[in-house]
């Protein structure tokens, strides 16, 4: 087995988040002009033939889609785990995952057992008080300190903001402050291009679809 991420993005998303670096799954303006629908068995061949140690199953939204014969095949033909990216706001069964990675969004906000049974959290900053308003919903949603859950919340600066000295900082000081489970993140794809040095990779979208935001 390799020792490398395979990514699948699933197209289509009912949320519009304006800091959307994957505007091209659902700005009228940036849907590629050919999408590539591909059945299950393709996708697993192509698992296959990349070895992977884990597959990450991303967006759009991944689980407003029925992704069980997607991971039951990946776990049946190959040795990777499955990870899935998702906002949380969908029922799905836990069991389909090995990895669940939940950020949280308003406009679809997070179901209570889909924030209990997550394997981490992400928390996008973008405003000075993001992370104490999500910190308290998420606390409020599942009736205690979501802190005391003791599984990593990742705070991630939202790209356009990411040399916004009031959100490096406010990010710093909940890490001093709290320490573990909290941890500050980055979104590195970026600063490496790795989608925009990747052949295969669809077309970038500006962040919201507003190409002044930039990449
Ligand atoms: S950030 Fe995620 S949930 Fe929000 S619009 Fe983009 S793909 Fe959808």
């Amino acid at each position: 087995m390799g020792r490398s991420a395979f990514f699948v993005r699933t197209f289509g998303c009912p949320v519009k988040c304006p800091w959307c670096d994957s505007a091209g799954t659902w700005h009228k303006d940036w849907v590629p002009d050919h999408i590539n629908r591909m059945t299950t068995e393709a996708i697993v061949a192509e698992i296959v033939e990349a070895d992977p140690s884990m597959v990450v199953i991303t967006g759009g939204e991944p689980t407003v889609h029925d992704l069980s014969d997607l991971a039951r095949a990946i776990r049946n033909d190959t040795a990777a785990t499955v990870h899935v990216e998702t906002c949380g706001a969908f029922e799905y069964t836990r069991d389909t995952f090995d990895w669940v990675t939940l950020s949280p969004k308003w406009d679809r906000v997070p179901l209570a057992a889909n924030i209990r049974s997550c394997s981490e959290l992400k928390i996008i900053v973008d405003q000075e008080d993001s992370i104490d308003r999500w910190l308290s919903f998420l606390s409020l949603s599942i009736g205690s300190d979501v802190l005391e859950l003791e599984k990593p919340i990742w705070l991630h600066p939202e790209w356009s903001q990411r040399n916004n000295p009031l959100i490096l900082n406010k990010i710093a000081e909940m890490v001093k402050t709290h320490g573990g489970p909290l941890r500050a993140g980055w979104q590195l794809h970026k600063l490496y291009k790795v989608d925009a040095l990747d052949d295969r990779a669809a077309k970038q979208a500006p962040l919201g679809g507003n190409p002044a935001l930039g990449l």
